[in-house]
């Protein structure tokens, strides 16, 4: 792989995307292979923040319909972001890579707690970080943690993985004539409502500057050809 266009990235990977094939939950051969593309980037150079999302599990919004008080609920999907994180490390550390899970809630006897500088101590040792718990707030997405944490973490950019290859002008699956856009403005992005992150997420990306990478995370080798600026892959930008 070339050298990657950017040296520290916040890969987010939504959990739908890790069940695979399956209905529900964890698919470890899905695990492995993001697992794989993920160490193939930190081998050519890149640095790598990953934010994994828990709609594979549970979302608090679904736990709240059913009549759960929201913060409880959002609290089980915060713990759902941690079982993704824990099986994203497990599976990193067993191919041979130092990765490590930091939780924006303390979980001491399972994993590290978040803090900006050691997240940016290890990818400067060059591990592979995973922040869990989105921002250890409810009423908030891992879209929006993987912005703050993008910030945070001073990577310049965004890589949300997932499972279409970009931001269309209308839906690709109920609408033909929808294009695909190369680059698109953050201001663009809100006035056409196109929702690729929620508006908090969208708001904190676009106030420190962070460009947002689009594509999908489900064809093989995708982070590699984003890094590589080749590939299906939509930039969100400043205005
Ligand atoms: N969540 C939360 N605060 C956060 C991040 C996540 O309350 O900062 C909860 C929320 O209930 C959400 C669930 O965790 O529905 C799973 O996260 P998300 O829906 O963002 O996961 P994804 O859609 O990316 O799989």
């Amino acid at each position: 792989m070339a050298r990657p266009s950017y040296k520290r990235i916040l890969l987010k990977v939504s959990g739908e995307v890790l069940m695979g094939d399956q209905p529900f939950g964890i698919d470890l051969g899905t695990v492995g292979r993001v697992a794989d593309e993920v160490m193939a980037c930190a081998a050519a150079g890149a640095q790598i923040a990953l934010v994994i999302g828990g709609g594979n599990i549970f979302r608090g919004l679904a736990g709240a319909a059913r009549g759960m008080d929201r913060v409880s609920a959002d609290h089980m999907g915060i713990m759902a972001t941690v079982m993704n994180a824990l099986a994203m490390q497990g599976v990193l550390n067993a191919k041979g890579a130092d990765a490590r899970v930091l939780s924006a809630i303390a979980m001491p006897s399972v994993c590290e707690t978040y803090a900006p500088a050691k997240g940016r101590h290890h990818l400067e040792q060059g591990r592979i970080v995973i922040c869990a718990a989105g921002t250890g707030l409810p009423f908030f997405t891992t879209d929006t943690g993987a912005a703050l944490r993008a910030a945070e973490l001073q990577c310049e950019a965004l890589l949300k993985g997932t499972s279409v290859d970009g931001v269309y002008s209308a839906d690709p699956k109920t609408d033909p004539s929808a294009r695909r856009f190369e680059t698109i403005t953050f201001s663009e992005i809100l006035r056409r409502d196109l929702r690729i992150m929620d508006p908090a997420a969208i708001a904190l990306a676009r106030d420190n500057g962070i460009p947002v990478v689009v594509f999908s995370i489900r064809k093989p080798g995708a982070v590699r050809d984003v890094l590589n600026g080749t590939g299906l892959f939509t930039t969100v930008t400043k205005d």
